[in-house]
């Protein structure tokens, strides 16, 4: 038993590329997390032939379920719901009832607005009360509803504006039509490993000792995705499979135990947050200019424990803002580990902070040398307690790949030293 899905985008706006499509990848996530199988998302523009063509083309594929998005709007240019009851053989009707409730919305939408023809506002909007004939209507959340058509296979006609779509979603799920369709799915776990500075080569090496060492480990369905060097493992498994999971896990935890940094779903921000918890932070950045200051305030609440930080991209911005010895940037190079160091310390100092993080590199693509090539970054984490890591990396990239980089690895760097330093000592 299975459900197989597919997914018809249309708008000729989203075919051209002017407005990127978010209801596909949207409406993927929700099947996957429902265990209804994805065969296809397809785009196609707002004529009737093209939305019908892909109609047939999913249907002879054999899917239990479509769901179209777009084209459901008053004007001449929406023709989904049209369409759609052409290829699924039923006449359009008028609903009464739903011509009523969308009228109650346009007049709240309208008003006593002066000049507007309230008479001929309705006549165009009829055509959204025009319903296949035996569909199940959903109600608008902006003016146009959508349609469930029963079927083989049943058809979800949702609106275009995401924000239309994506509240309409779980009302088409709870339809009778909608559940039948589905009925075959497999429910699913799914679990999230996340790994900092293993190169995706490493990994697929420890999974072909899985393969062969692991009873059903052919039953997980594993995706990796490497995103600014860090790796991520996404498992689906059913339930009945968890004992593979488990030693799956176990297998990763003993060949990149010190790699694995998340074994249920939390990102590295997620965890750099929790452990700053009771404690303050300064940034002292010169190559990633204020780019780890935007990342950790970038969540609710970090008003807490961040204190601030200083952008010091210049030498004379380093001595000045943080203290740093000029004679220590004159011997060493504004981009080394005893500059980075001076940097943690100066603005742990100047914001009277207990923890600091400060980043001094080359991102690019000017300023390399042999010595110190594009990519050569400098990282200094220091406690108020004087503990210090300091660690200088050659990051692969261009100018934002580098700098982007950067910051993620200055996560890992407050993540490691945080997480073996006891309560927080206030001060410096
Ligand atoms: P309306 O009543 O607003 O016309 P509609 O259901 O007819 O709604 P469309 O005409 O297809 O929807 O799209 C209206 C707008 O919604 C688009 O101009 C676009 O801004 C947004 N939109 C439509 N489809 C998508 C999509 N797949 N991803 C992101 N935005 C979309
Ligand atoms: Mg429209």
């Amino acid at each position: 038993m299975s459900a197989r899905a597919g997914i018809v985008v249309t708008g000729t706006e989203v075919l051209t590329g002017r407005v990127q499509d978010r209801n596909g990848p949207w409406l993927a996530d929700q099947l996957l997390e429902l265990g209804v199988e994805l065969a296809h998302v397809t785009i196609c523009g707002d004529r009737p032939a093209d939305i019908d063509a892909q109609l047939r083309f999913l249907a002879a594929e054999g899917v239990d379920l479509i769901i179209t998005s777009g084209g459901l709007g008053p004007t001449a240019d929406d023709v989904t719901v049209a369409t759609v009851a052409e290829f699924c053989g039923r006449d359009l009707v008028l609903d009464d009832a739903l011509e009523e409730r969308i009228a109650g919305i346009l007049r709240r939408l309208i008003g006593n607005r002066a000049g507007v023809d309230f008479a001929a506002v309705m006549t165009a909007n009829r055509k959204q009360a025009m319903v296949p004939e035996g569909a199940e209507v959903l109600d608008p959340v902006g003016t146009a509803p959508g349609v469930v058509v029963p079927g083989t296979p049943t058809v979800v006609v949702l609106p275009g504006p995401p924000r239309e779509l994506q509240p309409m979603w779980p009302r088409a799920l709870a339809t009778a039509a909608v559940q039948e369709a589905i009925a075959g799915r497999t429910v699913y776990r799914q679990e999230t490993i996340r790994m900092f500075g293993l190169p995706e080569s490493g990994l697929a090496e420890t999974l072909r000792i899985g393969e062969a060492g692991i009873d059903g480990f052919d039953r997980m369905e594993i995706t990796t995705c490497l995103r600014r060097g860090e790796l991520e493992i996404v498992t689906r498994y059913e339930p009945a499979d968890a004992a593979i999971y488990d030693q799956l896990v176990e297998l990763l935890r003993t060949h990149h135990g010190a790699e694995m940094f998340s074994t249920d779903g939390a990102l590295i921000d997620d965890q750099v947050a929790e452990l700053l918890a009771g404690r303050t932070i300064a940034t002292a950045e010169s190559c990633t200019a204020g780019m780890i200051a935007a990342r950790l305030t970038d969540r609710a609440g970090s008003s807490a424990y961040v204190a601030g930080g200083v952008v010091s991209y210049s030498n004379d911005a380093k001595a000045e803002l943080l203290g740093v010895d000029p004679a220590l940037i004159a011997s060493h190079g504004a981009v080394s580990e005893p500059v980075a160091e001076a940097m943690a310390a100066g603005a742990l100092a100047r914001f009277g902070a207990d923890t600091a993080v400060a980043t001094t590199g080359i991102a690019g693509p000017g300023g390399g040398s042999a010595e110190k090539p594009v990519g050569t970054v400098c990282f200094s984490v220091r406690l108020g307690d004087g503990t210090t890591m300091t660690k200088t990396l050659l990051l692969p990239g261009d100018r934002s790949d580098v700098r982007e980089r950067s910051t993620t690895v200055a996560m890992h760097l407050l993540r490691s030293v945080l997480s073996r330093a006891a309560t927080p000592s206030r001060g410096s």
